[in-house]
């Protein structure tokens, strides 16, 4: 297959040329444990130290708020987990929303089982969460509200500044798994009230392996790993090196670059949201049209199959996702589709692309001008189809 267009980028991003080059020294010449004495450690040391810092003005945080993490499932984990058990006097009482990442749902599930009680608040047919009914949800033993920034599947942004007052006003730490919305869209911590904050470095063009947790001062948390001094003696372990400086650089380029990215993926976005509506039938957008990620788009088809389709799409060389788990060995469909109001064969028609900044105008129209002819041939050999047609006759 000559030609490859990548719009999967939610699932995992390139690594930057130039993050990859800043990445190898810290792999060949410069391999130290920054924790040894010798001149060569104290600088990979110093540098250590400078990423933090970068990643952490990145969201109007200090240095000392910021803990290196291997992934943003690890972020998740020790977030949710860590509050729940630093604070368990006080309370045993969470809320998150259905449609998080499985790693805060499954998070959740482990501290249900430990006698946690757990509420997971519905969202509306945008995936929006409703900040009354969150309000609502809040008791005197309600220790942490954990709602994500934005969606890996809809793309939906949910309104963190307003949860964050409530939050503050209610004196319940706030935890925002930010992973598909971090450095692809502005975040500010102090702004937004935010008490943790989970990222992933390899959804925006660092290694995989990469990630980091903010903490904000003060807050009550229990250690993830004990062991040595790292990472001021929260998590233990020698740092990923390389991949913490890969991961500055990435968030310093994507954060320059920030502005103009955002506008050139929203019209790449907006012009493929538009064409598929237009030029195929009974076709739908999931998420919200306008507080939305720039790079996501999700449609349903109606009497199509996602594998299928993303069977036909990967022939013509196009990386793209579904609305369903079938291909990774589960048939559920996707909790989100169901939890914004989707019945089991629509969430199963669910085709996401996510873009990015090197996503082209030529990839957008080849995508466009290919699928509509796979639609039609995948609903010719539906038998579903066929009666809707012959009934609406
Ligand atoms: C990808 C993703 C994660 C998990 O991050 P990993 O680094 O792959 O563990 C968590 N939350 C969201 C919203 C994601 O998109």
């Amino acid at each position: 297959m000559s030609k490859l267009i990548y719009m999967d980028n939610a699932a995992t991003t390139f690594v930057d040329k130039r993050v990859f080059d800043a990445m190898t020294p810290y792999l060949t010449d410069r391999c130290f444990n920054p924790s040894s004495i010798y001149d060569g450690a104290q600088d990979v040391h110093a540098d250590l130290d400078n990423a933090r810092d970068t990643i952490a003005k990145t969201i109007g945080a200090t240095s000392k708020e910021i803990f290196f993490t291997s992934c943003g499932t690890e972020s998740d984990n020790w977030a949710i987990k860590g509050i729940a058990h630093a604070n368990a006097e006080k309370g045993k009482h969470l809320i998150t929303s259905k449609i998080e990442h499985h790693a805060v749902l499954h998070s959740m599930d482990a501290l249900k089982k430990e006698g946690y009680d757990i509420t997971f608040l519905d969202v509306d047919e945008n995936g929006l969460v409703d900040i009354k009914k969150l309000e609502e949800a809040i008791r005197p033993d309600t220790i942490l509200v954990s709602i994500m920034f934005a969606n890996n599947e809809i793309g939906t942004i949910e309104p963190i500044k307003e949860i964050g007052e409530i939050c503050h006003k209610h004196n319940v730490y706030f935890h925002v798994d930010a992973v598909q919305a971090y450095a692809h869209i502005p975040i500010n911590v102090k702004d937004l009230n935010i008490d943790l904050l989970s990222v992933s470095g390899h959804k925006f063009n660092a290694m995989k392996g990469t990630g980091f947790l903010y903490i904000k001062k003060g807050t009550k948390i229990i250690n993830y790993m004990d062991g040595g001094a790292q990472e001021f003696k929260k998590r233990a372990g020698t740092e990923n090196v390389a991949g913490i400086i890969g991961m500055a650089k990435a968030t310093e380029i994507a954060h320059n670059e920030m502005n103009k990215r955002i506008e050139e993926e929203t019209k790449i976005r907006d012009y493929i949201i538009d064409r598929i509506l237009k030029e195929i039938p009974y076709s739908k957008l999931n998420g919200d049209r306008v507080k939305r990620l720039p790079n996501n788009i999700n449609i349903g088809f109606e009497f199509v199959e996602g594998e299928s389709l993303l069977l036909s799409l990967n022939d013509i060389g196009v990386c793209a996702s579904s609305g369903s788990a079938c291909t990774s060995g589960s048939l559920d469909p996707s909790h989100v589709l169901l939890a914004i109001g989707l019945p089991h064969e629509k969430a199963h028609g669910s085709l996401r692309l996510t873009i990015s900044h090197e996503t082209s105008m030529d990839d957008a129209k080849y995508v466009c001008d290919n699928l509509p002819p796979i639609v039609e041939r995948l609903r010719s050999m539906s038998p579903l189809y066929e009666d809707f047609i012959k009934n609406k006759k």
